[in-house]
């Protein structure tokens, strides 16, 4: 079955969103499941319209707050695949709290991270990833922030699985959301997304042949040079030092931009284990008596 859904896609003509919906459409019945049990959960913006696009269960919810509710759904419903799609603006400014809890609570979830360094739905104001000077309707002389590096953020965090790709690149696309989704937790994929509307361009040194050269493509082993210190690349590290210091590897010219998969280790899920409390809990001491506390007025003591 395939998952296309039969909504009017609304991106502008050239949107990077559009292959990063055909990797998803192409790869999701690989991954056998039914569409009653996928979900999408998404914010507020552009790239937020993608639940419409699939033929599966989503929630178009409230901006920066999908995080949150995909941490609900996933600990409740440990049948379902709960995917976030967010957006630079969504997910790291209205919804920074929400994400880095996320990652760090290790909830099953994979989270596909658009990031076009602009807010588009609103028509092109500066985001916590544009670039330190950028120009833009809320930044007339020039941005005074420093921005996100969302793989750095997300291995500050210190989530289970961190990668990075590019929409440009389908055949790259593919292979690291499906790895994405294999993985068990947090899942967090940086897409580099072109918005050719209100900031084209700001990835075209990655694109083409010709850039290919600046693309370091990162695969367990390969041989990586930060700071004139050398290693080989270990996605399984559990400590993320090293992880962190490929992730500052750009120094904002793309010259050397790594992509793949940055980090994946095995950790207890936040959902895993808040349900085996509650099981035990119950099996312990019985049904808890809701009625009983609310009563008493005391809903945060144990009966
Ligand atoms: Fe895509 Fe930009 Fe148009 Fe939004 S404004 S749909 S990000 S091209």
């Amino acid at each position: 079955k395939d998952f296309t859904s039969d909504q009017e896609v609304r991106w502008c003509p050239g949107c990077g969103d559009y292959a990063v919906l055909k990797a998803v459409q192409g790869f999701l019945p690989d991954l056998g499941l039914r569409r009653e049990n996928i979900t999408f959960v998404s914010g507020i913006g552009c790239s937020s319209r993608f639940p419409y696009y699939l033929d599966t269960y989503g929630l178009h919810s409230i901006h920066g707050r999908a995080p949150a509710i995909a941490t609900g759904l996933a600990t409740a419903r440990p049948d379902l695949s709960v995917w976030v799609v967010t957006g630079d603006g969504d997910a790291l400014s209205i919804g920074g709290n929400h994400l880095i809890h996320a990652l760090r609570r290790n909830v099953n979830m994979t989270i596909l991270l658009f990031n076009n360094r602009i807010y588009g739905l609103t028509k092109g104001q500066y985001s916590p990833t544009s670039e330190a000077g950028k120009v833009t309707k809320s930044t007339p002389m020039g941005s005074v922030d420093h921005p996100f590096n969302p793989v750095s953020l997300a291995l500050g965090a210190e989530a289970t699985f961190v990668a990075r790709t590019i929409d440009s690149d389908r055949k790259h696309l593919t292979a690291v959301l499906s790895a994405a989704a294999a993985h068990r937790g947090t899942s967090l994929v940086e897409i580099y997304q072109n918005c050719p509307i209100f900031n084209d361009g700001a990835f075209e040194a990655l694109r083409g042949p010709e850039a290919a050269h600046r693309l370091v493509r990162l695969e367990p082993g390969l041989e990586v040079t930060v700071d004139e210190q050398t290693w080989a690349h270990d996605p399984g590290d559990v400590n993320p030092s090293r992880q962190f210091a490929l992730s500052r590897m750009d120094d904002g010219t793309q010259t050397q931009v790594p992509i793949g998969v940055f980090r994946q280790v095995v950790r207890p899920t936040y959902d895993d284990q808040a349900r085996a409390q509650v099981e035990s809990d119950t099996v312990t001491r019985g049904p808890g008596d809701l009625q009983a506390l609310i009563d008493g007025n005391d809903t945060w003591s144990t009966p």
